[in-house]
C-alpha cells in the first residue's frame, strides 16, 4: 500500500514516527504551515518556521525515505492577531519556492472579519502564483463554517477545482461535494472523525476527489491513521485500486496542480549505510 499523507505536521513529530510511517507505506506527505500552540508574537517567528518547512524538515523526512512538501500561509487563528498579519505581505517570496505545493492552511477558525480579510487575500495569492489552496474548515459550527467558506471561495479568482476543503465530516460532505472542491478528511484517535465513519462516507459518496489525512500534530493524534483507513477500506470490501486512489492518486492529483511535486526520494536502506541517519544532538 503506497500512502501520501496530504496533511501532517511533522515538525511536532519524532523520528520514530517517520520510521513507523515509512514501514506503514507512507512515501510522501504535505506539511501545512499552522499554529504552533504557543502564539507567535512577530512575523519573524513565522519566517523561521517557514524556512524549517522548506529546509530542515524535508531533509529530515528524506533520511526516512519520505518525500516532503509544504504549504505556506498565515493560519486562520493567528490571522486575528495584528502582530502577525504583516506575514501576508511576505508570503509571495515563499510561494515561489519549489517545495511549496499550495497556499494553506487558510480558512476560518472563529469566522471573524480579520479571518475574512486573510482568507480572501490568500485565495488571491494562490490564484496569482498558480497554486491550489488547502482550506481548513472550522471544528465548531461546522455547517455554517463550511457554507461561508464555500461562498468566499466561489467569489474568489481561484477555481473550485483548485481548492481542498479539509476537516470534513458527515454534516458537511454533501455541501462540499456540490461545491466542486476536493474533499479532505482528517482522521483522529478519538474525536471528530474515525476510520469506520470514513469507510461509511466512502461507501455513500464514493472515492472520487477524496483525500484522507492524519492531521497529526502536537495534540493527541496518530500519523498512521492513513494506513488504518486503507486497512479498514480493504476489510469493508473496497479494492486495492480504490485504496490507491484515495491514499495516493487523489493527493498526487490535487497537489500536482502546483506543477511542483517531486516524489522520487532514495530508499532509506541506502541512506542507512554509513550510519548517516540523523541523531539528535549530532
Ligand atoms: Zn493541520
Amino acid at each position: 500500500m503506497r500512502i501520501f499523507d496530504p496533511h501532517v505536521h511533522m515538525t511536532s513529530r519524532t523520528t520514530d514516527d517517520y520510521e513507523a510511517m515509512y514501514a506503514a507505506g507512507v512515501r510522501a506527505l504535505v506539511e501545512p504551515s499552522f499554529w504552533l500552540g504557543q502564539p507567535r508574537t512577530s512575523p519573524a517567528s513565522f519566517f523561521d518556521y517557514f524556512d524549517a518547512l522548506l529546509g530542515w524538515e524535508p531533509f529530515r523526512a528524506a533520511q526516512y525515505g519520505i518525500a516532503h512538501h509544504c504549504t505556506v500561509a498565515l493560519n486562520p487563528k493567528e490571522a486575528n492577531d495584528p502582530r502577525c498579519t504583516p506575514v501576508l505581505d511576505a508570503l509571495p517570496r515563499y510561494l515561489v519556492k519549489d517545495s511549496v505545493v499550495a497556499v494553506g492552511e487558510i480558512g476560518y477558525d472563529s469566522m471573524t472579519p480579520a479571518e475574512d480579510t486573510a482568507l480572501a487575500a490568500q485565495l488571491q495569492l494562490a490564484a496569482d502564483h498558480g497554486l491550489p489552496a488547502l482550506v481548513h474548515t472550522p471544528h465548531r459550527d461546522k455547517r455554517a463554517g463550511l457554507r461561508r467558506t464555500v461562498d468566499v471561495v466561489r467569489e474568489s479568482n481561484l477555481s473550485m477545482e483548485r481548492v481542498l476543503l479539509d476537516h470534513l465530516n458527515e454534516t458537511t460532505v454533501k455541501h462540499a461535494i456540490d461545491s466542486g472542491c476536493w474533499l479532505g478528511f482528517s482522521i483522529y484517535p478519538d474525536t471528530k472523525m474515525d476510520e469506520d465513519r470514513m469507510v461509511r462516507i466512502l461507501r455513500t459518496y464514493g472515492t472520487e476527489k477524496v483525500l484522507v489525512n492524519s492531521a497529526a500534530d502536537w495534540g493527541r493524534s496518530d500519523p498512521l491513521k492513513t494506513r488504518k483507513v486503507g486497512d479498514a477500506m480493504l476489510a469493508a470490501g473496497f479494492t486495492e485500486d480504490d485504496v490507491d486512489q484515495v491514499l495516493w492518486r487523489n493527493p498526487v492529483s490535487f497537489y500536482g496542480l502546483s506543477g511542483r511535486l517531486q516524489l522520487d526520494v532514495p530508499k532509506p536502506e541506502s541512506l542507512h549505510e554509513g550510519n548517516s541517519v540523523l541523531r539528535s544532538g549530532e
